[in-house]
């Protein structure tokens, strides 16, 4: 290696930072700013303000009450001050002799004693004050602020930042790039703090429009180029599989399960691929209308993949679409497969030859479906069920399965997490999305409770109650072992306590680590009824469906996601029977619950609506709970917000098709920009 190679530690963690090209760096944002053009005096200063003041040090010594530190007192004319340094150098407790003068700049605290800095930053008085506001930059302890602060300006001033929107783009704010991060890298002296912290400026509008712009850009592209692909006509037949199928269901459809059907077929008939995520809250039916769209291509005599996360619901999917579809396969000498990681290899080797020989019209299984060796005859459809739980990588796979070139199967998704309007029109702008919105009737409102976990004697009593009556009960904890940090009682805990506390009842337990034919075992001893309660961790979390449960206790419930909660909450409430959710809390260290964990875990009770649900968990923790897989590693959101920025959102997905139609060098320029290399990822 030439010398000329070897980097320095701030030039690596600049591209470790992703800071590598001119326009990156000056995308780089400050994160606040500093006020160092003023020196203020400690008589002036407030409770809270970080401060800088000028001072003479008039004592320093070591104490070591309550614990060993360096205690600095300063005098700046006006009032004294205490600094506190829990650890230090020699050379550092040098410069803070008696009689140096300081400029010292810090967290100002009050209190009886008088004001207090701990760990201020200090360097000797005088020196010229800076003019305007410093730009503090989120970096990495190898790279100092002053060294990226030099590293953005340069870059500044060399990154091309001309204008790439379409002429008569008339963006929703006036002011152009350029001028936009200038503004805010570089602040003039007399720019008050506010207006670059006040996102509704005309220079954070802009740089939020545009970012909006780059992701729309992006998405409705690779939806174009997916759209030159072919994918089979699956047109429904008249009196086909799909009506058969409708009269041997022991229910009606809802009309939104027919309404999202019909969507479906739509798609399906057409030539190029469908792309359409189906969501639809727990429990809204949305196993039947995959069988439906599976019905549909079969009869067209293409075959089905069935694709889901976990071995548990996979099964659950291959029992019901075995009872539903097999009888009517039958007569055509078709069937349905199997394929899962467990499976013995002699299953798996008769599996796969149904599949290669096209004999299985519907495949229903793991991630096992999308390996190598599995062949289709004539893939026409592949569906996914809680796409989120799967990789960009497993889609693609998934869609590579078609064996023709230049085709590609028919996408469906499924999920439960029902997606925010906003996000549906931002990260999934180049899908089509079916909204169930809609339960099927006779379904009983879950009843959900907010309880202290030092009453859990009393969920006990209720647990007995529930399974005297015959009804079966949910206990589910947060993690599988004893974690020394997090004082979290365990599933193997909670399952031996319960089993203590309510002998003659058969207690079970799942957790995640356990081996599939174990988990499997428990599962069909609980779904069958025999068990009463099953303690488990989240594997139960998506699709388990056991009518005859009617309460579901989850423990620790501040730890979890409004929506993952409302998930698991899914899973009793499906039968006739009344059922409840209790959700004990443990009230934190300082002896009670956060109160913005209290507030989140109250709109749990209070709603059963999952799009509202959604939509705070989205205000509260952001995009990444709903993107889950499929964004990994491409850019989230940096300015926009999706929550409040909807109008910025609307211009840029009005203006995206007009730019790509007729402005397709700067739509690249655009994206180029923004996006860099990242936008490849956005294409799954
Ligand atoms: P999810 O959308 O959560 O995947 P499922 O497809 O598992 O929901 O359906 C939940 C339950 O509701 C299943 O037992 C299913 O058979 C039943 N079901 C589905 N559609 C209807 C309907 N229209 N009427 C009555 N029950 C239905
Ligand atoms: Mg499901």
């Amino acid at each position: 290696m030439s010398e000329s190679t070897v980097l320095s530690p701030p030039q690596k963690a600049l591209i470790k930072l992703g800071l590598t090209r001119d326009i990156d760096l000056a995308l780089h944002l400050p994160l606040r700013y500093e006020d160092e053009t003023r020196i203020v005096k400690l008589r002036d200063a407030r409770e809270g303000d970080t401060a800088q003041i000028e001072a003479t040090v008039t004592s320093c010594e070591i104490s070591h009450r309550p614990r060993r530190q360096l205690v600095v007192t300063v005098d700046d004319g006006s009032d004294t001050c205490v600094l506190r340094f829990f650890s230090f150098y020699p050379s550092q407790q040098k410069a803070l002799a008696v009689g140096a003068r300081l400029r010292i700049r810090g967290e100002l605290k009050g209190g009886f004693l008088g004001w207090q800095m701990v760990h201020p930053t200090f360097k000797p008085a005088g020196g010229a004050l800076p003019s305007a506001l410093t730009p503090i930059y989120s970096t990495v302890a190898s790279l100092p602020q002053a060294y990226l602060r030099k590293a953005v300006l340069g870059a500044l001033s060399r990154a091309d930042l001309s204008d790439t929107l379409a002429p008569g783009a008339s963006p929703p704010a006036l002011w152009s790039l350029g001028q936009s991060l200038h503004f805010l890298h570089q602040p003039k002296p007399d720019v008050p703090l506010g207006s670059l912290e006040d996102r509704r400026h005309p220079a954070w509008q802009r740089l939020k429009a545009e970012e909006l712009l780059a992701q729309q850009l992006s998405q409705l592209q690779s939806k174009r180029e997916r759209d030159t692909l072919r994918s089979p006509k699956l047109l429904a037949q008249h009196q086909g599989l799909h009506e058969q199928l409708l009269a041997v269901l022991p229910f009606k459809l809802t009309r939104a399960q027919q309404r999202v059907s019909e969507e479906i077929a739509r798609d399906l008939g057409r030539i190029v691929p469908m792309h359409r995520l189906l969501q639809g809250d727990v429990g809204s039916g949305k196993t039947v209308v995959a069988a439906f769209a599976a019905a549909i291509a079969i009869d067209a005599g293409w075959q089905c993949a069935l694709m889901a996360p976990t071995e548990i619901l996979a099964e659950q999917h291959f029992r019901k679409l075995i009872g539903w579809l097999e009888p009517l396969l039958a007569p055509r000498g078709l069937r349905v497969a199997w394929l899962t990681g467990s499976q013995k290899k002699k299953e798996r080797t008769q599996m796969l030859g149904l599949v290669a020989g096209g004999e299985a019209a519907l495949v229903v299984g793991t991630h096992a479906v999308i390996q190598d060796q599995v062949q289709f005859k004539k893939l026409g459809l592949a569906v996914i069920d809680e796409q989120h739980r799967f990789g960009v990588a497993q889609r693609l796979a998934l869609r590579a399965k078609m064996t023709e070139p230049g085709q590609e199967p028919h996408l469906l998704m499924m999920s439960a997490t029902p997606i925010p309007r906003t996000l549906a029109m931002s990260y999934y702008a180049d899908l089509d999305v079916s909204t169930i919105d809609e339960l099927p009737p006779g379904r009983t409102p879950v009843v959900t409770k907010l309880i202290a976990d030092s009453r859990r004697d009393e969920v006990t009593e209720r647990i007995r109650g529930q399974v005297a009556m015959g009804r079966q009960v949910y206990w589910v904890c947060p993690l599988i072992e004893e974690s020394e940090a997090l004082d979290l009682s365990n599933a193997t805990a909670t399952h031996e306590a319960l089993s203590q506390a309510l002998p003659g009842v058969m207690v079970g337990l799942l957790h995640s680590r356990m081996p599939v034919g174990e988990k499997k075992a428990v599962m069909s001893l609980f779904t069958s009824g025999q068990m009463g309660v099953l303690v488990s961790t989240t594997v139960i979390e998506v699709g388990v469906d056991v009518p005859n449960a009617s309460l579901m206790v989850i423990e620790h419930a501040e730890r979890f996601g409004l929506s993952q909660l409302h998930q698991l909450r899914g899973r009793v409430g499906r039968g006739a029977a009344a059922s409840a959710c209790v959700l004990l809390y443990s009230p934190g260290q300082s002896g009670r619950l956060g109160e913005t964990a209290r507030e989140r875990l109250k709109a749990m009770a209070q709603t059963a609506d999952g799009f509202e649900i959604a939509r705070r968990d989205l205000e509260i923790r952001g995009p990444g709970e709903f993107l889950g897989a499929r964004q990994s590693g491409a850019p989230l959101l940096r300015f926009a917000d999706l929550t409040t920025d909807t109008d910025l959102l609307e211009w840029a997905r009005k203006l995206a098709p007009m730019m790509l139609d007729r402005h397709p060098e700067l739509s690249r320029l655009h994206m180029a920009r923004w996006l860099g290399g990242k936008s490849e990822y956005l294409k799954a």
